[in-house]
């Protein structure tokens, strides 16, 4: 079974349970962005989010909206409230804005994992969100992550998607930042990518490592609680299974069955190590 390491959530969701018992995934972590006050799709509330974990515990892992334009206690009240990790979205400034470190500093200590939406990013107007966020990708450049890795070791961070049109910064992160994962959803002209790089070898000094270590299987998809979000997500597993297993089995290391396993849900399974839940 697979961990969907990066899903989101609709408004008042339905069939859950159905997702829960198809057998196809042993977790979803469920990413609350609510707020943003994005207009341009129905997203969960926060309340909806942690609802969705207390009903299937273990299943879904609720990551809360890290709303920078807060106080950095925000991250307190998000761990009170139930949430195991924290995701980043749309900031005013650039991700490793050294305004930005308190929150950080308390997610490290609360154990809590940051998701940070790295590269190309939806288009949305001005009045189609809330005040004070980025319309374009410009703040969530993958290059930011490596600051914060390297300040805050402890700190478990994972770059949302490959960063296009920054894989090279992807690349970096991979290489020299034990901390930082990376997701394979999202943009799928990174499929190219991928294939030259799932093989690289990392030197972050965590012993010998491949960057088929740090990625992550996700589906993003809009949205779980629907069954149109539903059949979405079970339509990229089977894709990335298919990948995986067809291409890479034959041509590449990563397509060796215990490495294509690290992908799918080992990688994300040792980020929950690490989890205080
Ligand atoms: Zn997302």
């Amino acid at each position: 079974m697979a961990i969907d390491a990066h899903a989101h959530l609709c408004r008042k969701p339905r069939e859950l349970a159905k997702i829960v018992l198809c057998g196809k995934f042993e977790q979803v972590w469920l990413m609350d962005v609510s707020g943003c006050g994005l207009k341009t799709h129905d997203f969960a509330t926060a309340e909806e989010v942690l609802q969705a974990a207390q009903d299937f515990p273990g299943f879904f892992l609720p990551f809360g909206y890290l709303d920078l334009r807060q106080t950095p206690d925000i991250v307190d009240r998000l761990r009170e409230k139930g949430f195991v990790g924290l995701k980043a979205y749309r900031p005013a400034l650039p991700y490793d804005a050294p305004e930005y470190f308190p929150f950080y500093e308390r997610a490290e200590k609360l154990g809590m994992p940051i998701l940070f939406h790295t590269g190309i990013v939806e288009k949305c107007k001005r009045e189609d969100m809330g005040a004070n966020l980025s319309c374009g990708p410009g703040n969530m450049r993958p290059s930011h992550l490596a600051a914060i890795a390297a300040a805050f070791p402890n700190l478990t961070l994972i770059g949302g998607h490959l960063g296009y049109p920054w894989q090279e910064e992807t690349a970096h992160n991979l290489y020299y930042y034990p901390n930082i994962y990376h997701d394979l959803s999202g943009y799928r002209k990174d499929v190219e990518w991928l294939l030259k790089n799932l093989d690289r070898k990392c030197n972050d000094g965590a012993g010998l490592r491949y960057f088929n270590d740090k990625i992550l299987f996700a589906s993003d998809a809009l949205c779980y609680g629907d069954a149109t979000g539903h059949a979405e997500a079970l339509k990229m597993l089977q894709f990335w299974e298919l990948f995986l297993d067809v291409v890479g089995g034959y041509y590449y290391r990563w397509g060796e069955p215990e490495e294509r396993a690290k992908i799918f849900r080992d990688n994300a399974l040792k980020i929950c190590e690490g989890m205080k839940r």
